[in-house]
């Protein structure tokens, strides 16, 4: 991924078909191939006329949204957000995967939810709730506390000033093929191929200022 622009739609960390039979390696590659590079391309062409903004990161844009001129504020929240929430939920997959976080993480997860399996009920729960289009997060405030929260379309914790540690996709596109209309039976496939190893690390970064 370049840092800045212009943005490229970097390859998966896996092969289309690595995380079969929890995802489908038809989906992974529309997913992929068409979504993700939309949005790349789209981002690139809104930033062409914008050389003051070329230097900044794709989190930069995100994290200091409200502070770009408001006619990019819509396209970019759209564009860059659907940039930055693909490429970070494609690298916190794997297959096969670590069920459980680590340490300081699931301590973390312990401390506010009680334990891992009623942190997965209300992650459950939070992406079930989100009405259309949207994403559940897990993400972590600026004093280092979790939370889980919801985003509709594509809007990022980033705007929030909210540190991303996991998110879901909850767009009809990340599992309509396999799992035709039933968002419940995709969230219990999914919970198969969280990379753990890699949300332990991003629970343990510190808080970013881009
Ligand atoms: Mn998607």
């Amino acid at each position: 991924m370049n840092e800045h622009y212009p943005f490229v739609n970097p390859p998966l960390p896996y092969g289309y078909n690595a995380l079969e039979p929890f995802i489908d390696e038809k989906t992974m590659e529309l997913h992929h191939n068409r979504h993700l590079q939309t949005y790349v391309d789209n981002l690139n062409r809104i930033l062409k006329n914008y050389p003051e903004y070329h230097t900044l990161s794709l989190e930069g844009l995100l994290f200091y949204l409200d502070s770009l001129p408001e006619e990019l504020q819509t396209p970019i929240k759209n564009n860059a957000g659907g940039v930055y929430n693909h490429i970070f939920f494609f690298s916190n997959m794997k297959n096969p995967a670590t069920q459980t976080p680590a340490l300081p993480c699931n301590s973390y997860i312990n401390t506010v939810y009680g334990s891992f399996d009623a942190f997965l009920n209300a992650f459950r729960a939070a992406a079930i709730s989100v009405f259309g289009s949207g994403y559940a997060w897990l993400v972590m405030d600026v004093f280092g506390r979790l939370k889980i929260i919801t985003t509709a379309n594509q809007d990022t914790p980033l705007s929030l000033r909210l540190q991303p540690i996991l998110n879901l996709d909850v767009w009809e596109h990340a599992y309509y093929l396999k799992h035709y209309n039933k968002r419940d039976a995709y969230i219990t496939d999914w919970f198969h191929v969280i990379d753990w190893d890699k949300v332990s690390r991003n629970c343990s970064s510190p808080f970013p200022l881009y």
